[in-house]
């Protein structure tokens, strides 16, 4: 007999400081698909869906796959959207709910409704009440999630990527869908136990190529192996989410029916636990500001490659602008030429420029509107306009390969030796066919700015002469005690820093 197994991927980032809301029409523009139009999309890509699909076919299931719905990290998810891509998800169930064995889910983690602060938990506990607590229910994570009780409550199987940049979310989808095979078929009872460290989103000191950080990740996988220990998550959380339950979280997925495996599980995280509260002064990048950074790219030789530049702070993955002025401003005073600057998210500018011709001169205000308190405002630039697009590219990294998307009308403009990519959507910088897509090679550049923190690196890096970070203060700055935070519980590193936590919870 074949398990019927639902799926869907429901994968927002909430960055609740930031201005305004993540609409329907948000998740539209990136990415709603339902069905066999997500399957036909995502199915054979490196994305949780192909992984669930892989597990599938390995178990012959019988799937169905209700909707992909991702947009990019945002303000939050208003209740109109919520409410129509949950209630598509739960529709599935009520209608499958007498023949279903199981429940595969992509989710974040740290998506914030703006009605509650734990988008996924109302979202498993919206599924409990139609499916009752026993069905198996197995859901990924990304590595900056936040990890509720009410989550953990909800649902038996939790897995999260193990890798930053991202590059593991099919391997990821495949053992959720292996454990979820394997609850179903009753050879496993799996429950998850989670662990609580007071930092705000420093588990991995914001990446994991570097060794410190990697060997806690490969100790996870270690532990995997280890009889009845099902998954071992180890979430760095996300600062910009300012919640109650903000925080670093150690979640272990473990086998109820091995004896000794709970107590097992509970000194696996524990440990781990320790260990990152341990490593909470680790800083893996050292951050420039604009000016170090602009002096940085006007005297570099590019001969083994371009400059390339993280505009961390900047960030769209992270919820940030993506309007940032600073570091562009520093660039055009230095006078370093030979470069690019992408993106800037202004669909008000890329309008104006649409306007106009390719080859033809312009001038106007561009970035820098949203909010100039955090990285800077508008800058006056007279260029000339070198590309017109539509906005549309299609990646061939490690992350985004195979996978189109668009950024909108989007244009080149070029100021003093500088190509800014001025687009109209988000999207943070994580392939080389997000610039390539619009003229801009890389490789004939003395340096690139990238709007990204850390993903930038799986596609960047290879190319890159050397790579450097800025902290332009923009909205994802990792100065947190420059955010207005006022809901997460307290203390916590790093806003508080004479504390020491009695225990994890
Ligand atoms: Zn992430």
């Amino acid at each position: 007999m074949s398990f019927r197994v639902l799926t869907a991927e429901f994968i927002h980032e909430s960055n609740t400081f930031k201005k305004g809301s993540t609409d329907l029409a948000a998740f539209r523009a990136e990415t709603l698909d339902l069905g066999q139009a997500a399957i036909d999309r995502f199915g054979d890509v490196n994305t949780e869906l192909a992984g669930f699909l892989d597990a599938g076919r390995a178990a012959d299931w019988s799937i169905r796959h209700v909707v992909s719905a991702h947009a990019t990290p945002g303000a939050r998810v208003s209740r109109d959207a919520f409410d129509h891509i949950a209630g598509l998800i739960c529709a599935a169930a009520r209608e499958e709910k007498d023949r279903l064995d199981g429940i595969l889910l992509a989710l974040h983690g740290a998506m914030v409704p703006d009605f509650c602060e734990d988008g996924e938990g109302e979202l498993l506990s919206r599924l409990r009440e139609i499916v009752g607590p026993e069905l198996p229910i197995s859901v990924t994570l990304d590595l900056h999630a936040i990890a509720t009780k009410r989550m953990t409550g909800e649902a038996q199987i939790f897995v999260s990527y193990k890798t930053y940049p991202h590059v593991d979310m099919r391997e990821t989808g495949r053992h959720a869908g292996r454990l979820l095979d394997a609850a179903m078929r009753r050879s496993i009872k799996p429950r998850t136990l989670r662990v609580q460290v007071p930092m705000l989103d420093e588990a991995n000191a914001g990446r994991t190529d570097v060794p410190e950080t990697a060997a806690l990740y490969e100790s996870a996988a270690r532990h995997e192996a280890e009889p009845g220990i099902l998954a071992v998550s180890i979430n760095a959380a996300f600062a910009e989410a300012d919640v109650e339950e903000a925080g670093a979280t150690v979640l272990v997925t473990f086998d109820a029916a091995v004896a000794g495996a709970e107590a097992r599980a509970k000194t696996i995280a524990d440990t781990i636990g320790t260990r990152i509260w341990e490593g909470r002064g680790y800083v893996a990048n050292t951050f420039l500001t604009p000016q170090e950074a602009a002096l940085t790219a006007r005297d570099f030789d590019p001969a083994a490659g371009p400059l390339i530049i993280a505009d961390y702070a900047d960030n769209p993955g992270a919820g940030a602008y993506g309007d940032a002025t600073a570091l562009l401003a520093a660039l055009l005073d230095a006078g370093a030429d030979r470069g690019a600057f992408a993106p800037v998210i202004d669909p008000e500018a890329a309008n104006i420029l649409h306007n106009h011709r390719e080859g033809e001169t312009v001038t106007l205000d561009i970035g820098g509107k949203v909010d100039p308190t955090f990285g800077g405002g508008p800058l006056r630039l007279t260029g000339r306009i070198v590309k017109l697009s539509d906005g549309t590219y299609t990646g061939d990294g490690p992350i985004l390969g195979g996978i189109t998307h668009t950024f909108g009308p989007t244009a080149v403009f070029r100021v003093a030796g500088i190509d800014i990519l001025v687009v109209s959507l988000p999207g943070q910088m994580l392939d080389l066919q997000q610039v390539k897509a619009f003229g801009i090679e890389p490789e004939a550049l003395r340096y690139l700015v990238v709007k990204s923190m850390q993903h930038f690196r799986a596609a960047f890096e290879p190319i890159a002469g050397k790579v450097i970070v800025c902290d332009s203060g923009a909205l994802a700055t990792p100065r947190a005690e420059l955010r207005p935070y006022g809901r997460v519980r307290r203390p916590i590193w790093p806003l508080d820093r004479d504390f020491t936590p009695a225990v994890f919870v």
